[in-house]
């Protein structure tokens, strides 16, 4: 399969969280981060979920103060990925192609000033796409838990499948930093 194709040291996350909301942001800035990159699917929303809550609205809203560019990064159709950022109020990239460069390099000329590839991290719930694709361009990247996997679309579940072969290489490769990160919460 496909993931044996790379080195497992790339399926590593720099941080794992369990939601998006739970991630130490202020940590991030300070290691750096200018410009985020937020995957869609599973990471902000269910598949059912078209409109962003009034919560996370105002949770970006006060990304941006913070001083972070954010861009969201999605392998699903335009329609859906733009409904969903308009409402926002967020640029994007649809049909990434993650964990190819194409969206990331996508996401990085829509942007005023030039960031140094350690300054972006990637924020995704798949580590053959989102945490994979960052990767691969060094940058840095957290995992989350997927929101809801019951309406999963049959790639993200066959993904899923390889992300359990790539998890028990990943904890033979490094049983310690597995742990670190918490990632024996995604294996069952
Ligand atoms: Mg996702």
């Amino acid at each position: 399969m496909i993931h044996y194709l790379f080195k497992t040291a790339h399926f590593f996350p720099t941080h794992a969280y369990e939601t998006v909301d739970q991630i130490d942001f202020a940590a991030l800035r300070l290691s750096g981060v200018k410009l985020l990159l937020i995957d869609l699917d599973n990471t902000l929303a269910d598949y059912e979920t078209l409109v962003p809550p009034r919560t996370q609205i105002d949770f970006f809203k006060a990304l941006s103060a913070q001083g972070f560019q954010i861009i969201i990064v999605s392998n699903n159709g335009e329609n859906r990925v733009r409904d969903y950022c308009d409402a926002l109020d967020l640029p994007y990239i649809a049909r990434a192609k993650k964990p190819f460069s194409t969206g990331f390099r996508k996401a990085l000329n829509l942007i005023d000033a030039p960031v140094k590839v350690e300054e972006v991290c990637m924020i995704g719930d798949q580590l053959l796409t989102d945490v994979l694709g960052a990767s691969r361009l060094a940058m840095k990247s957290v995992l989350v838990e997927p929101l809801r996997k019951k309406t999963e679309r049959w790639y993200t579940r066959l993904n899923r499948n390889m992300e359990r072969s790539v998890l028990k290489r990943m904890k033979r490769h490094d049983s310690k930093r597995f742990e670190a990160l918490g990632l024996s919460r995604r294996l069952p």
